[in-house]
């Protein structure tokens, strides 16, 4: 089997189903033909019959000179079995080239099933059977098959930022670079959205040589297109599966289901490893994808379980040295894993779609615990830009805010510059309806993105955090000075206070107190602590207020404002 041979539509692998359907419909259609050509045979005979008695009495007529007339009922028989003959000759051509245009027709849906209608590649349901048979055919002339998964980087953009027409072109045009660079033997199909696959037979001794061949297609594809919405750049990453490695039984290969699986992990390695390169398949990588996958239900678990826990910082005036209030900061009580990082599960929880419901478990409870201190104090909360996709975001948290009684205006919400990319539009009337019910937005981590000045002039935030990055070099490093310089001039430009995040000295503390007045928080006050440990600090403190009973916490509401959400 060649692999030009099999890109052709006419040489493509049978479907199951089309096959199933066809001898059905062929056998109804070779009856009829069969009826048909009996009844030629019966008038044909027929007409051999009649047409020899006929024939007869006209020579007998010329010898008799006429004496004996020919039988008219003869004749009209005859005449009736020429007609029939000619009636059933043309059925039958009918019929024929019916049955031809047919089986074309069936041929046709089988390569439909069969073929990527967008690129001519082979689909995913086609590619597992005639990947087992090159791996058949390879086995045969003891060479190797190595299956290698592409998958385009950042795809999802082309498709938002220039429209599905230039998503096509750019899918038709990867699907002809890739082919211009195939040898005859493999086989290329699309998988599906911006998955292709090259099935391709290798001398074993020789695994190098598929290297070079992914590489020049990786260069051959990162060359730009030119569409008529100007040029666009795409990398991809690859993952590659080899039909028999140190791990498989001695003498058996992997099957095509095997060989799509180990590719695909591969190729889900080279795109944890920054995109734009590859990865043969390792044993290893199938560990920690396993890993990955316990971690995903654990925290789909611990959400409903709740596992997840509010920790608090303390947020300080550096000038008065006054605690100000607390940033929430969420902590993984797991009972297999201990205490885990955010920094770890909080982009899996984005990844995974379960962020919402474990930031609103969380904030609910920081509602609670904080609605026991000081009103003074106010709360700091991360909000993923996940979160912002979702239209009912600002909704949800005014909701949850009546709900617990707690004031608006003690709320600080931080959003990162990443959400700065997302849709512009939707974020700021987010942001907008949000700050009319009198909760504040802080601009997070702020210096480590790329939001330009007429993003963040263009969006109202209160108040900017310097990412603590800048701030825990302050002491040796002259840059970081001059960064943070730079950050409180900008906020005094546009009339945002600064946080400074990471005051992890005494040193720091006295560099951050010359340039300014900001809040400020990080290990120097203490570490992120639990719900109790805050409440006997602020207890001792004479910070904590004592409420009769919930309800009168509720009742506290202004009836304005629970109108308002
Ligand atoms: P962040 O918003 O920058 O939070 C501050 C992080 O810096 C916290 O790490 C805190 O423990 C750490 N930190 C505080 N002071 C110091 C210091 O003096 N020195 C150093 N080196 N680090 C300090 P944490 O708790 O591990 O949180 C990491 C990140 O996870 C947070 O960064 C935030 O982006 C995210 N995160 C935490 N909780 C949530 C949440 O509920 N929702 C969302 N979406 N993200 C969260
Ligand atoms: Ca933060
Ligand atoms: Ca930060």
């Amino acid at each position: 089997m060649t692999g030009g041979e099999n890109l052709e539509p006419d040489a493509a692998p049978a479907s199951a189903n089309a096959d199933e359907a066809r001898p059905a419909r062929s056998l109804r259609a070779e009856k009829r033909d069969l009826i048909a050509l009996g009844l030629a045979a019966a008038a044909i005979i027929m007409f051999v019959g009649t047409g020899g008695r006929m024939v007869s009495q006209f020579v007998r007529n010329i010898i008799t000179d006429g004496a004996n007339s020919v039988d008219p009922m003869v004749a009209s028989t005859l005449l009736l079995n020429v007609a029939l003959i000619i009636f059933i000759m043309r059925r039958h051509t009918d019929l024929t080239r019916e049955v031809a245009e047919r089986r074309k027709a069936e041929r046709r849906a089988r390569q439909l099933a069969d073929i990527d209608p967008l690129t001519g590649c082979l689909n995913r349901r086609s590619i597992a059977p005639a990947t087992d048979q090159l791996v058949g055919e390879a086995n045969r002339s003891r060479r190797g098959v190595a299956f290698i998964m592409i998958d385009l980087d950042n795809f999802k953009q082309v498709n938002d930022l220039h429209g599905h027409q230039a998503g096509d072109e750019i899918l038709m045009q990867v699907a002809s670079r890739i082919r211009a660079l195939m040898p005859r033997d493999a086989l290329l199909a699309r998988l599906g959205g911006d998955e292709f696959a090259i099935v391709q037979s290798y001398d074993r001794m020789l695994p190098e040589r598929i290297d070079q061949f992914v590489t020049r297609i990786i260069d051959s594809v990162a060359q730009p297109f030119n569409l008529d919405c100007g040029a666009i750049e795409i990398t991809m990453s690859v993952g590659i599966a080899a039909d028999r490695d140190d791990f498989s039984v001695p003498g058996e290969r992997y099957d095509a289901q095997a060989l799509i699986h180990k590719a695909d992990i591969a190729m889900y390695e080279a795109k944890k490893q920054g995109k734009n390169r590859h990865f043969w398949f390792e044993a290893p990588m199938e560990n920690e994808l396993r890993f990955r996958g316990q971690l995903e239900s654990a925290i789909r678990s611990g959400v409903k379980d709740g596992e997840f826990v509010p920790f608090y910082e303390q947020q300080v005036d550096l000038e008065t040295g006054e605690l100000v209030g607390f940033e929430m900061l969420a902590r993984w009580l797991s009972p297999e894993h201990g205490i885990v990082s955010p920094d770890v599960f909080i982009p899996i929880a984005e990844e995974i779609g379960v962020i919402g419901e474990l930031s609103e478990g969380l904030i609910r409870q920081a509602f609670k615990d904080a609605n026991e201190w000081d009103p003074a104090l106010t709360l700091s909360v991360n909000i993923s830009p996940v979160q912002l996709r979702d239209p009912w975001f600002s909704q949800k948290i005014l909701k949850m805010l009546v709900e617990s009684g707690f004031p608006a205006e003690r709320l600080d919400l931080e959003v990162t510059e990443s959400c700065l990319h997302e849709n512009i539009g939707v974020v700021r009337s987010m942001i907008t309806s949000l700050k009319n019910q009198g909760v504040r937005i802080s601009l997070d981590d702020f210096g480590t993105g790329y939001s330009s000045l007429a993003q963040l002039r263009s969006l109202p935030f209160d108040r900017i955090k310097i990412d603590r990055s800048f701030v825990s070099d302050i002491g040796e490093d002259e840059n970081g000075a001059k960064i943070i310089n730079a950050i409180i001039s900008l906020g005094d430009g546009l009339s945002m206070p600064i946080t400074a995040e990471g005051i992890e000295n005494d040193s720091i503390l006295t560099a951050l107190r010359k340039m300014g007045s900001m809040k400020g928080q990080g290990y120097h006050y203490g570490m992120p602590e639990n719900a109790t440990a805050v409440r006997e600090r602020l207890q001792a403190a004479g910070r904590i207020v004592e409420r009769a009973t919930e309800q009168d916490a509720a009742g506290a509401i202004p009836e304005e404002r629970k109108s308002r959400a």
